[in-house]
């Protein structure tokens, strides 16, 4: 199997080749140029096994330059330690309806462990196979669970270095303090003025520097990335939903072939294209629901085919999802437009001068045809919470809730009863803040963390996992904050390159 560029159809590369690089040098994001095909047979055969065997049979449909071994070793590495849960993303019951599949059992307690525990194993492998003398800098930026999760999953890992860039006033205080605190002898961490669409456009910019790039080579390092753009953290993220399908039919709630419906929780896309490749696949999809909070630029564009950047950010309780430029999107639209690699250069073009694009008639109507989409405010997302707590004794973190409002507005409106798996994507101890205001209905000062996960355990019951727990009175070591346009600068200083 091969994957092209979203900007430019006429290349070809491996997957090994695509892990390695992380974005093309067109600018163009990674996709495979064909979809593998799956049977009823096959998930059949996935009901049985544990998520590591599940892994490798949807990985070794991807990965088809990875030996057996190879995908064996790096699926047994990222998920048989570091979860708390021994079926790694469980399903539980939620409503008549609706189920939630918990992402969140991994070392940093949010979804991105799922992708970000294996890819610095694909990734090391990766370079192996196509640049084996390189030492590989995974430059990350955040809106907070990403950076963690990279920083865990890439601390000490040989011929790797990762230096993480966070929006200073939009993350959780347990999410800074879970990324000053780092421990490792080859991470970096630094804050930005600015949001997360900056630093998101700040390692963009510095990947695709020639400048920098020949800088970088001098000392035998190369720039990889660990963002959602790597084809590494998406591939990962399949296989989740083919574990949660199999797991809907083990536990009798659609029999293997009956379709069911996902909703996500959606910032970078990255989740929910996931889901869409599953389906692509032949995974039983009925529809695909995406969630956003009050940053609602992919609720317009899912619904009127109009993306528009140019609108105020709102800085949510959800901030995980705080997004403007949702990446991923461009891989939907490659497919979703033929592969046409024309039309994705003349829509993010625009976006890149006027803020904005507007897709065909017939592209909309495709998307339509297989995309719901909602938002949902802080208001609604902690009264969410709240119901959620006491009509189901679930305690569902902020960016979970927004996709529980999302689903229950859309069953409300359309009268669709089709089984739904809800993605959770964080514990609710990440934020403890707006989650103990709302079961409580009073209100919290963000001074007191850890006063207020002892609060929300008395109230709830619920335990604080210890990888949130443990970092009590923990000093931070990473202190620094630059301006963005110092965003080169700092990564020179972090590498100890004088340039
Ligand atoms: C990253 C993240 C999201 C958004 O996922 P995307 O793949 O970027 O759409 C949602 N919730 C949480 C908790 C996250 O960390």
């Amino acid at each position: 199997m091969n994957y092209t560029s979203t900007r430019n159809n006429t290349l070809s590369v491996t997957s090994a080749e695509a892990i390695t690089k992380g974005i093309s040098t067109d600018g163009g994001l990674f996709v495979p140029t064909s979809l593998p095909k799956i049977t009823p047979d096959f998930i059949e055969e996935l009901i049985s096994k544990s998520y590591i065997d599940r892994a490798r049979q949807v990985l070794s449909l991807f990965l088809t330059d990875f030996t057996k071994e190879e995908i064996d070793f790096c699926t047994d590495g990222a998920y048989s330690t570091g979860f708390s849960h021994e079926k790694v993303a469980p399903v539980v019951s939620l409503t008549d309806t609706a189920s939630i599949l918990e992402l969140w059992h991994g070392p940093t307690c949010a979804f991105k462990d799922m992708a970000l525990q294996l890819l610095p194993y694909l990734l090391t492998k990766s370079v192996k196979k196509t640049a084996p003398e390189q030492e590989i800098v995974i430059l990350v930026a955040t809106s907070g669970d990403t950076g963690k999760a990279a920083l865990e999953g890439f601390r000490d890992v040989d011929g790797t270095r990762i230096l993480v860039f966070y929006p200073n006033d939009g993350v959780s205080p347990m999410q800074k303090l879970q990324m000053t605190t780092q421990e490792g002898n080859n991470v970096g961490v630094c804050a930005i003025y600015g949001n997360f669409d900056d630093a998101q456009t700040g390692v963009k910019k510095i990947f695709t520097d020639e400048n920098i790039k020949a800088e970088l080579l001098k000392h035998n390092l190369a720039f990889s990335s660990a963002n959602s753009i790597n084809w590494g953290r998406l591939v990962p993220q399949i296989v989740y939903y083919f574990s949660a399908y199999a797991d809907m039919v083990a536990g009798g709630k659609v029999r293997n072939g009956e379709k069911v419906n996902f909703t996500v929780p959606t910032g970078n896309f990255g989740n929910i294209l996931a889901a869409y490749y599953a389906m692509e696949m032949g995974l039983p999809v009925n529809r695909l629901i995406c969630a956003s909070n009050a940053n609602d630029v992919l609720t317009e564009f899912l619904t009127e085919g109009h993306y528009n950047r140019v609108r105020p950010f709102h800085t949510t309780v959800s901030p995980s999802m705080d997004i403007l430029i949702s990446s991923n999107l461009e891989r939907l639209l490659f497919h979703i437009c033929g592969e046409n690699s024309d039309t994705i250069n003349t829509l993010f073009s625009s976006l890149s001068e006027k803020g904005e694009y507007t897709v065909s008639e017939e592209t909309l109507a495709k998307i339509k045809s297989v995309f719901s989409a909602g938002k949902c405010d802080d208001n609604k997302t902690k009264e969410t919470i709240a119901k959620v707590w006491k009509e189901n004794n679930y305690l569902c973190d902020t960016h979970t809730a927004v996709a529980v409002a999302v689903y229950n507005e859309y069953k409300e409106k359309t009268g669709d009863l089709t089984p739904t798996v809800i993605a959770s994507t964080a514990n609710p101890y990440k934020f403890s803040q707006a989650v103990l205001g709302a079961v409580t209905d009073e209100k919290y000062s963000a001074a007191d963390e850890f006063g207020m996960v002892d609060e929300l355990q008395q109230i709830t019951s619920v335990k604080a996992p210890s990888q949130l727990a443990g970092l009590k009175g923990k000093e931070p070591v990473f202190k620094g904050i630059c301006n963005k346009e110092d965003m080169t600068k700092e990564v020179f200083k972090l590498l100890n390159i004088n340039a």
